[in-house]
Protein backbone atom coordinates (compact mmCIF):
# COMPACT_ATOMS: atom_id res chain seq x y z
CA UNK A 1 0.00 0.00 0.00
CA UNK A 2 1.08 3.32 -0.87
CA UNK A 3 0.60 5.96 1.40
CA UNK A 4 -0.92 9.25 0.25
CA UNK A 5 -0.14 13.23 1.31
CA UNK A 6 -3.56 14.82 0.51
CA UNK A 7 -2.47 18.64 1.16
CA UNK A 8 -5.03 20.13 2.80
CA UNK A 9 -5.00 24.24 2.77
CA UNK A 10 -7.78 25.57 4.79
CA UNK A 11 -7.67 26.43 8.14
CA UNK A 12 -6.81 23.62 10.74
CA UNK A 13 -9.80 23.47 12.97
CA UNK A 14 -7.88 23.42 15.91
CA UNK A 15 -5.24 25.78 15.03
CA UNK A 16 -5.89 28.06 17.46
CA UNK A 17 -5.79 25.50 20.09
CA UNK A 18 -2.30 24.50 18.71
CA UNK A 19 -1.02 28.22 18.86
CA UNK A 20 1.90 28.15 21.14
CA UNK A 21 1.07 30.94 24.15
CA UNK A 22 2.99 33.97 23.91
CA UNK A 23 3.20 34.21 28.44
CA UNK A 24 3.80 31.06 29.03
CA UNK A 25 5.32 30.36 32.70
CA UNK A 26 8.81 28.97 32.97
CA UNK A 27 9.23 25.53 34.58
CA UNK A 28 10.44 26.87 37.63
CA UNK A 29 7.28 29.44 37.88
CA UNK A 30 4.76 26.63 37.10
CA UNK A 31 6.37 24.30 40.34
CA UNK A 32 6.64 27.61 42.00
CA UNK A 33 2.65 27.56 41.82
CA UNK A 34 2.48 24.05 42.65
CA UNK A 35 4.17 24.63 45.94
CA UNK A 36 1.35 27.57 46.69
CA UNK A 37 -1.21 24.60 46.21
CA UNK A 38 0.45 22.45 48.14
CA UNK A 39 0.91 25.27 51.13
CA UNK A 40 -3.12 26.42 50.30
CA UNK A 41 -4.10 22.65 50.95
CA UNK A 42 -2.86 23.33 54.33
CA UNK A 43 0.25 20.88 53.91
CA UNK A 44 3.86 21.88 54.43
CA UNK A 45 5.99 21.88 51.27
CA UNK A 46 9.43 22.15 52.58
CA UNK A 47 8.57 18.70 54.90
CA UNK A 48 10.65 16.05 53.26
CA UNK A 49 7.90 13.70 51.53
CA UNK A 50 6.77 17.27 49.53
CA UNK A 51 9.87 18.30 48.29
CA UNK A 52 9.92 17.46 45.08
CA UNK A 53 6.61 17.09 44.79
CA UNK A 54 6.20 20.24 42.62
CA UNK A 55 8.66 19.04 40.44
CA UNK A 56 7.07 15.75 39.84
CA UNK A 57 3.08 17.74 39.23
CA UNK A 58 4.30 19.50 36.54
CA UNK A 59 6.38 16.39 34.95
CA UNK A 60 3.42 15.05 35.16
CA UNK A 61 1.05 17.56 33.92
CA UNK A 62 3.39 17.93 30.82
CA UNK A 63 2.49 14.21 30.08
CA UNK A 64 -1.00 14.64 31.10
CA UNK A 65 -1.50 17.57 28.97
CA UNK A 66 0.84 17.14 25.93
CA UNK A 67 -2.21 16.89 23.47
CA UNK A 68 -1.28 20.61 23.54
CA UNK A 69 1.53 19.97 21.25
CA UNK A 70 -0.02 17.65 18.79
CA UNK A 71 -1.96 18.34 15.97
CA UNK A 72 -3.56 15.73 14.55
CA UNK A 73 -3.00 16.69 11.23
CA UNK A 74 0.26 15.46 11.09
CA UNK A 75 -1.45 11.41 11.72
CA UNK A 76 -4.43 12.00 9.30
CA UNK A 77 -3.06 13.32 6.36
CA UNK A 78 -1.18 9.98 5.28
CA UNK A 79 -4.13 8.19 4.41
CA UNK A 80 -4.47 4.93 2.32
CA UNK A 81 -6.15 5.03 -1.32
CA UNK A 82 -5.73 1.38 -2.30
CA UNK A 83 -7.84 -0.31 0.01
CA UNK A 84 -9.44 -3.28 -2.66
CA UNK A 85 -12.44 -1.98 -3.23
CA UNK A 86 -13.74 -1.76 0.62
CA UNK A 87 -16.28 1.04 1.25
CA UNK A 88 -18.05 -0.30 4.29
CA UNK A 89 -17.98 0.60 7.51
CA UNK A 90 -14.86 0.86 9.74
CA UNK A 91 -15.72 1.13 13.14
CA UNK A 92 -13.18 0.90 16.07
CA UNK A 93 -14.67 0.61 19.21
CA UNK A 94 -14.12 1.05 23.15
CA UNK A 95 -10.43 3.53 22.78
CA UNK A 96 -10.17 4.06 26.62
CA UNK A 97 -8.93 7.30 27.68
CA UNK A 98 -8.71 9.74 30.03
CA UNK A 99 -9.37 13.60 29.79
CA UNK A 100 -9.46 16.41 32.28
CA UNK A 101 -12.35 18.23 32.76
CA UNK A 102 -11.73 22.15 32.19
CA UNK A 103 -14.03 23.00 35.50
CA UNK A 104 -12.19 20.98 38.46
CA UNK A 105 -9.18 19.71 36.40
CA UNK A 106 -10.37 16.03 37.66
CA UNK A 107 -9.77 13.27 35.14
CA UNK A 108 -12.91 11.64 33.56
CA UNK A 109 -12.24 8.56 31.63
CA UNK A 110 -14.21 6.22 29.22
CA UNK A 111 -14.84 4.82 25.72
CA UNK A 112 -14.84 6.39 22.58
CA UNK A 113 -16.53 4.50 19.67
CA UNK A 114 -15.42 5.69 16.18
CA UNK A 115 -16.66 4.64 12.91
CA UNK A 116 -16.52 6.54 9.51
CA UNK A 117 -17.29 5.76 5.77
CA UNK A 118 -13.75 5.73 3.52
CA UNK A 119 -14.90 7.72 0.27
CA UNK A 120 -11.63 7.41 -1.32
CA UNK A 121 -9.01 6.97 0.90
CA UNK A 122 -8.55 5.37 4.52
CA UNK A 123 -5.88 5.77 7.25
CA UNK A 124 -4.00 3.96 9.26
CA UNK A 125 -6.22 2.54 12.64
CA UNK A 126 -3.66 3.61 14.90
CA UNK A 127 -3.85 6.89 13.93
CA UNK A 128 -7.47 7.42 14.74
CA UNK A 129 -6.44 6.37 18.86
CA UNK A 130 -3.92 8.19 18.53
CA UNK A 131 -6.39 11.59 17.56
CA UNK A 132 -8.40 10.39 20.46
CA UNK A 133 -5.33 10.85 22.68
CA UNK A 134 -4.13 14.02 21.23
CA UNK A 135 -7.37 15.78 22.28
CA UNK A 136 -8.13 13.76 25.10
CA UNK A 137 -4.63 15.28 26.68
CA UNK A 138 -5.71 18.54 27.18
CA UNK A 139 -8.42 20.41 29.67
CA UNK A 140 -11.88 19.32 28.04
CA UNK A 141 -15.54 19.01 28.36
CA UNK A 142 -16.89 15.72 27.06
CA UNK A 143 -19.09 17.55 24.47
CA UNK A 144 -16.04 19.36 22.95
CA UNK A 145 -13.90 16.50 23.13
CA UNK A 146 -16.93 14.26 21.01
CA UNK A 147 -16.87 17.70 18.35
CA UNK A 148 -13.28 17.99 17.81
CA UNK A 149 -12.35 14.42 17.25
CA UNK A 150 -15.24 14.35 14.52
CA UNK A 151 -14.07 17.45 13.19
CA UNK A 152 -10.70 16.55 12.75
CA UNK A 153 -12.05 13.13 10.41
CA UNK A 154 -13.84 15.09 8.44
CA UNK A 155 -11.55 16.93 7.48
CA UNK A 156 -8.66 15.04 6.96
CA UNK A 157 -10.21 11.77 5.78
CA UNK A 158 -13.31 13.45 3.74
CA UNK A 159 -15.07 10.44 4.18
CA UNK A 160 -18.33 9.95 3.14
CA UNK A 161 -19.79 10.26 7.23
CA UNK A 162 -18.47 10.23 10.60
CA UNK A 163 -20.07 8.76 13.91
CA UNK A 164 -18.21 9.23 17.20
CA UNK A 165 -19.66 8.15 20.68
CA UNK A 166 -18.20 8.42 23.82
CA UNK A 167 -19.04 7.20 27.39
CA UNK A 168 -17.04 9.02 30.52
CA UNK A 169 -17.55 8.81 34.30
CA UNK A 170 -16.13 12.14 35.68
CA UNK A 171 -14.55 12.04 38.56
CA UNK A 172 -15.84 16.07 39.63
CA UNK A 173 -19.16 14.02 39.37
CA UNK A 174 -17.98 10.77 42.01
CA UNK A 175 -15.32 12.44 44.07
CA UNK A 176 -16.67 16.02 45.17
CA UNK A 177 -20.12 17.97 44.39
CA UNK A 178 -23.21 15.49 44.06
CA UNK A 179 -21.00 12.43 44.61
CA UNK A 180 -22.90 10.28 42.43
CA UNK A 181 -20.69 6.90 41.50
CA UNK A 182 -20.98 4.83 38.31
CA UNK A 183 -22.89 7.59 36.55
CA UNK A 184 -21.61 7.32 32.62
CA UNK A 185 -22.12 10.04 30.21
CA UNK A 186 -22.64 9.85 26.93
CA UNK A 187 -22.23 12.01 23.90
CA UNK A 188 -22.65 11.51 20.38
CA UNK A 189 -21.85 13.18 16.65
CA UNK A 190 -22.90 12.08 13.62
CA UNK A 191 -21.84 13.54 10.04
CA UNK A 192 -22.64 12.91 6.64
CA UNK A 193 -24.51 9.73 5.55
CA UNK A 194 -24.70 8.94 9.76
CA UNK A 195 -26.73 12.43 9.79
CA UNK A 196 -28.95 11.59 7.05
CA UNK A 197 -29.82 8.30 7.98
CA UNK A 198 -30.90 6.99 10.89
CA UNK A 199 -30.65 3.45 9.72
CA UNK A 200 -27.08 4.19 10.14
CA UNK A 201 -26.67 5.68 13.20
CA UNK A 202 -28.64 2.22 14.52
CA UNK A 203 -25.79 -0.25 12.53
CA UNK A 204 -23.35 2.34 14.48
CA UNK A 205 -25.00 1.61 17.97
CA UNK A 206 -25.58 -2.08 17.47
CA UNK A 207 -22.22 -2.61 16.29
CA UNK A 208 -20.93 -0.56 19.54
CA UNK A 209 -23.06 -2.75 21.68
CA UNK A 210 -22.31 -6.11 20.29
ZN1 LIG B 1 -15.68 18.96 36.27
Amino acid sequence: MDAVLRPVTDTDPTATEDKKLPNRPSRAEAEAAARVLLQWIGDDPEREGLLDTPKRVIKAYEDLFSGYKEDPREHLERTFEEVGGYNDIVLLKDISFTSFCEHHVLPFTGKAHIAYYPDHAVVGLSKIARVVDIYARRLQTQEHLTVQIATALEKYLAPRGVAVMIEAEHQCMSMRGIQKQGVSTLTNRFSGVFEDNVSEQVRFMTMVRS
